[in-house]
């Protein structure tokens, strides 16, 4: 079990710039990868998803939780790694809910694909090719987004559509608005 620290955009924000490099070779060390991944994201029940860069490991390994949507209600599933993923095809962009653990408390907006067609390594170091929809494609291309230095604050198309929660006097869950410095 290594439940690695998650570099959080506050502290490390070059080292979340960095581009990561393709795995060259599925071995060992992308299996421990992707086992530190799934510990660290087991740590932070909150998460759907966690790129090697964010435990500062600059090599293109993703993991997230696939989700199923039942009457409306997406509910995350267990996770699953892609190594090297590469988006073949992407389409049906929408507005839809966004944060990351790089950035706790922060949540947004964003515009992304809602239908996504990803080749890479399985879990396995398999070949690879899926399709994701709804808000799986949002997951997954946010979690890409990492491997090239792309933060989810980089989608957000106003600056209101950034925002963080805080309760009101009447304990209604409220959004206020964030800026990053
Ligand atoms: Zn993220």
């Amino acid at each position: 079990m290594a439940v690695r620290k998650i570099l959080l955009y506050s502290e490390h924000r070059e080292t979340l710039r960095e581009k990561s490099g393709a795995v060259p070779l599925f071995n060992r060390t992308v299996r421990r990868i992707i086992r530190d991944l799934k510990d660290t994201l087991q740590a932070h029940s909150e998460g759907i998803g966690l790129a090697a860069p964010q435990i500062n490991i600059q090599k293109r390994v993703v993991i997230f939780r696939p989700g199923l949507e039942t009457d409306g209600e997406w509910r995350a599933g267990l996770p699953v790694a892609l190594v090297n993923p590469e988006i073949v095809e992407a389409s049906g962009k929408r507005r839809d809910f966004d944060g990351c653990l790089s950035f706790p408390g922060l949540y947004g907006e964003t515009t992304r694909p809602h239908h996504l067609r990803v080749t890479g390594l399985d879990e396995a170091g398999r070949p690879c090719d899926h399709v994701y929809d709804g808000f799986n494609a949002v997951v997954v291309h946010h979690e890409i987004d990492h491997l090239d230095g792309i933060l989810f604050i980089d989608r957000i198309e106003n600056p209101q559509d950034l925002y963080t929660l805080r309760r009101n006097e009447q304990g209604d869950t409220i959004r206020v608005p964030f800026t990053v410095g």
